[in-house]
């Protein structure tokens, strides 16, 4: 047993799913950035992203559940090709559904990407932006040379096309720690990041969302590099907190990889815990009123998501 289940165990508590509300499909590891904190180890030189035949059979899949959400991540989703195909195919559906793309901001002002924002506004698709900090120095050394300058480059033009302003048009920010500490308080840190993003740059945009590291990926690799991966892992243990367990992204959502098969989260599917039925189980082989209260498959990295106010897509869960 994991120390993550021993710990729910102590607690009297499992984690089992609820009514799936959220489809969030990883379309691949490709990447025009390469984060020091990125549990996907994506990159510009990684060749896995999910094809139109596995796209159709996703959609296909979708089109039969009351599934109201879909949440596109990657790597930088917008680089496969067949991006916008899949968007178009989400919103031609009866009824259509919510679309969110988790976008690195960068990607909106490479070449070949220049009418991509027009297209995400047309769409109405929500768009959910990492920026660990309103200070060059922190989104430099996280994310790379540049990064904080395009970045703002790449708000301002989402502001102008209504991001963030008007009420159907929703940019949420990502902040995650640059190191290795827990975030601090939600709510300050978006009061913080209002005031001095609209302030210098005159940027506004809808909540900020506090993400903690989860010690998988290239943020371990960084945590082992620097010799804190232990520190780091009993620093997660110790505010565990046992109010977050409800709000856990894996109870409600679905997660799919870049070759359809399925997982409880995002974290898990990067550690390869596919679900299993026998043999590794695809979404196409899932029937989704099958699947409520089904097990949750948990891990020591699990404790990233129940530490302190605890951590999820949508941010702070408490
Ligand atoms: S954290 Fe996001 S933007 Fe950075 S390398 Fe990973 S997928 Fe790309
Ligand atoms: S990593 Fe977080 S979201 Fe994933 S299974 Fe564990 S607790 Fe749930």
């Amino acid at each position: 047993m994991n120390r993550f289940a021993q710990k729910l165990t102590e607690n009297s508590i499992s984690v089992r799913r609820t009514r799936s509300e959220i489809l969030q499909v990883n379309v691949g590891k490709l990447c025009n950035l390469t984060c020091v904190h990125c549990h996907v180890n994506a990159g510009p030189r990684r060749k896995e992203i999910m094809t139109r035949e596995t796209i159709d059979r996703v959609i296909d899949w979708l089109a039969k559940t009351e599934i109201p959400v879909v949440d596109l991540t990657g790597g930088a989703p917008e680089m496969i090709p067949d991006f916008r195909y899949f968007i178009d195919r989400v919103k031609a559906l009866h009824p259509s559904r919510h679309v969110i793309d988790r976008c690195n901001l960068t990607i909106l002002l490479e070449p070949g990407y220049e009418d991509l924002p027009e297209f995400l506004a047309r769409h109405k698709v929500e768009i959910i932006a990492s920026m660990p900090c309103y200070t060059p120095e922190n989104v430099n050394a996280q994310r790379g040379e540049g990064v904080f300058e395009a970045s703002i480059a790449a708000l301002q033009l989402l502001n102008q096309l209504s991001y963030g302003v008007v009420g159907d048009m929703p940019l949420h920010l990502v902040y995650n720690p640059v190191g290795a500490f827990l975030p601090g308080p939600q709510a300050e840190m978006e009061a913080d990041f209002k005031r001095e993003l609209f302030s210098h740059f005159g940027i506004v945009f809808n909540k900020l969302y506090t993400i903690t590291n989860l010690p998988i990926g290239r943020f371990a690799a960084y945590l082992r590099h620097n010799d804190k991966l232990d520190e780091y892992m009993d620093m997660l243990i110790n505010a565990f907190n046992p109010a977050t367990i409800d709000g856990l992204m894996c109870r409600n959502t679905i997660s799919v990889g870049w070759r359809g098969e399925v997982y409880d989260c995002d974290f898990n599917q990067q550690l390869g815990l596919q679900w299993k039925n026998g043999g590794p189980i695809f979404l196409w082989d899932v029937e989704p009123h099958k699947i409520d209260n089904r097990e949750i498959t948990t891990g020591n990295h699990c404790f990233g998501c129940t530490a302190g106010a605890g951590s999820s897509c949508g941010g702070a869960i408490v």
